[in-house]
């Protein structure tokens, strides 16, 4: 299987920088994914949130600086990690014009199926440094769709700090409930999302059912699911995932040519 996993800012990281423990426990179970066979693709968030405390003083390039230092912090944890298992990583760091300009585009695809093919760890993040107003992707969630579609991955799986979508927002209302499965992203959905951001990464839960629209638009299933849960990536690809499931209609999923 193929299958595009974006992690956000809050699972793997605190105000104090990144968790070692949480890039230790993704990483063993990505790494245990890629032994059986499967092709893993990862979106990381984190290199803003690994730079700030970096970052004492105040300056209209925070974020920017930030992003700078953190990110090979972030790359290296997980360098360090994957060593364990064997597994090599590559840092692919976008724009968004790499998904609207056709060469860059095809070049990207080819690259990370070449890499897949050989069991390397793509890990993508938004190239936060470069980009301005023009170039910005927006968040890692409408990347990672872009990237399950481009890929014609199986499953896009978004891991972030709630347990999926509820019915309200479960930070306010002891009574939401989780929305198990959802079959179709319409008006009444997207309603339902709290426009609440974190702090350190961008989205939110209206962005994680965007990039769901967008994905199974193109026939890339995609689940929400909370980060923090024990082999949650594992769960997400058995029958009961313990967060929401946007099914994408099977008349629309992406055939791909295996090389
Ligand atoms: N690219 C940002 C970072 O690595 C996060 C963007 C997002 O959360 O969507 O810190």
């Amino acid at each position: 299987m193929r299958i595009v996993i974006k992690v956000g800012t809050q699972v793997i990281a605190s105000k104090n920088g990144l968790d070692q423990k949480k890039i230790a426990k993704l990483t063993k179970e990505i790494s245990f994914l890629i032994k059986k066979g499967h092709q893993v693709v990862l979106v990381s968030s984190g290199a803003i949130g690994a730079g700030l405390p970096s970052v004492p003083f105040t300056n209209p390039h925070r974020k920017k600086i930030a992003a700078a230092i953190g990110q090979p912090i972030l790359i290296h944890d997980y360098y360090r990690e994957a060593k364990k298992y064997k597994i090599s990583i590559g840092q692919i760091l976008i724009l968004s014009n790499d998904f609207t300009n056709p060469e860059r585009f095809k070049n990207l695809v080819s690259n990370m199926e070449a890499m897949l093919s050989h069991k390397i760890l793509p890990i993508i993040n938004e190239n936060d440094v470069m980009k301005g107003e023009d170039l910005t992707i927006g968040d890692n969630d409408i990347l990672g769709a872009k990237v399950a579609v481009g890929l014609k991955a199986d499953k896009l799986i978004i891991l972030t700090n709630q347990n999926g979508l509820h019915t309200c927002n479960p930070d306010h209302n002891e009574n939401a409930k989780l929305i198990k499965e959802v079959k179709n992203i319409n008006s009444k959905i997207e309603n339902l999302c709290s426009v609440d951001k974190s702090d350190l990464g961008l989205g939110g839960m209206i962005s994680k059912v965007s990039a769901a629209k967008y994905a199974t638009s193109h026939g890339v299933e995609t689940l929400v699911g909370n980060g923090k849960e024990k082999d949650i990536i594992i769960k997400a690809l058995g029958k009961d995932f313990p967060g929401t499931r946007f099914i994408a209609p099977a008349s629309l999923k992406p055939r791909r040519t295996e090389k």
